[in-house]
């Protein structure tokens, strides 16, 4: 024997759950003992409650009695739980499921209030099972709200996620030319830096600034300069590939990382992009009159060994600033001359 204790126990159970069969003169039915088991043990403070009510009142237990007690507290009879199975944890795995778990609970509790109220005079056992009920009724409701404050949690999250990707988005992108932002142009220059230090691969910077930008302005207004600002910046994305990344630098300055190229390619690159911006024809939205043509000025630093990110910036802008000191609409690269003088 494993647990002598616990068979000890158990047959003392079981034989005070017979005793108290044939002490009430009742037939030895499965079901019967399953109760007198369970009374015997105590585990059912309301079973013992309701069992001595009925005797105390009536002397006897009814067959209609004892099916009531059956459904009530035994487990896997016709109505299902007994009362110490109601689901009172609050919020549950599941709350659905929970309460559901609690409805068919209530609904099994109703019917043995009614099935004790067909009895009559059970007053102990009417009260008993009344007020089962209507905690089993106040449980569900309480799950009912926690549901429904779940369900409003779920929705602000839900709410406050798609407000954070949002802000993420603008972070990353500005919002007047849909070009990448400072913030993410510095974060994928540190990366592009540090791949090319690992690789060895080359790695180019490209600045672009509108000529006379601030004149623009004056003579169309502002309005005109962000359109034109857009068009811009699509020409610089239009001229650039699929690696490498086109950010609004800032204000009227667009940067461009061009992973992977030298010097010279990134000179022809430039040279495309200054040439689609100056072929290109601007006009007014509103009235469609034809703008003064636009031009752009570049300046182009190629990755050295011991290069940081500001040093290869701070090239990238001299190159730009030689561009404008020498006419303007202009490429020009850390090696010294302007690819092409202007049109
Ligand atoms: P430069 O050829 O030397 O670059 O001359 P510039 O007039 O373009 O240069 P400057 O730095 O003096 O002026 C830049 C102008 O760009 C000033 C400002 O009005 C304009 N600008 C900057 N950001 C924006 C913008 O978002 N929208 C518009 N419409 N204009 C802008
Ligand atoms: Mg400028
Ligand atoms: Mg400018």
């Amino acid at each position: 024997m494993k647990d002598s204790g616990d068979f000890l126990r158990k047959a003392s159970l079981a034989r005070a759950a017979l005793a108290a069969l044939e002490q009430h003169d009742l037939a030895p039915e499965p079901q019967n003992y399953a109760l007198f088991y369970a009374y015997a043990s105590g585990s059912e403070p309301l079973l013992k409650e309701a069992v001595d009510g009925i005797l105390r009142e009536e002397g006897a237990l009814s067959r209609a009695d004892l099916a009531m007690l059956c459904r009530a507290f035994l487990r896997d009879q016709a109505l299902g739980l007994t009362w110490h199975e109601l689901p009172l944890d609050p919020i549950g795995n599941a709350p659905s499921a929970s309460r559901d778990a609690t409805t068919s609970a209530a609904a099994a509790l109703s019917a043995a209030h009614a099935a004790a109220t067909r009895n009559g005079s059970r007053t102990a056992t009417i009260d008993l099972v009344r007020r089962l009920v209507a905690a089993t009724r106040s449980i569900e409701e309480r799950k009912r709200l926690i549901e429904e404050e779940l369900v409003r949690s779920r929705a602000e999250l839900d709410a406050l996620q798609a407000s954070l990707d949002n802000v993420r988005h603008e972070t990353l992108n500005d919002q007047l030319t849909t070009l990448a932002s400072r913030r993410h142009f510095d974060e994928a220059f540190e990366r592009a830096i540090a791949g090319t230090r690992e690789s060895g691969a080359p790695l180019s910077l490209l600045f672009t600034d509108i000529d006379h930008f601030k004149s623009f302005n004056d003579r169309y207004g502002h309005q005109t300069g962000d359109h034109v600002l857009r068009l811009v910046a699509l020409a610089v994305k239009q001229n650039v590939r699929e690696q490498d990344t086109a950010c609004r630098y800032g204000g009227e300055e667009f940067a461009v990382i061009l992973p992977g190229t030298a010097a010279a390619e990134a000179m022809v690159i430039g040279e495309e992009i200054r040439a689609a911006v100056m072929g290109r024809e601007f006009r007014r939205r509103a009235s469609g009159e034809k703008l003064r043509p636009v031009t752009i000025s570049i300046g182009i630093a190629s990755f050295l060994p011991g290069d940081t990110a500001s040093s290869l910036i701070e090239r990238a802008d001299r190159c730009l600033y030689r561009a404008k000191s020498s006419g303007r609409n202009l490429v020009m690269s850390d090696d010294g001359q302007p690819l092409r003088e202007r049109a």
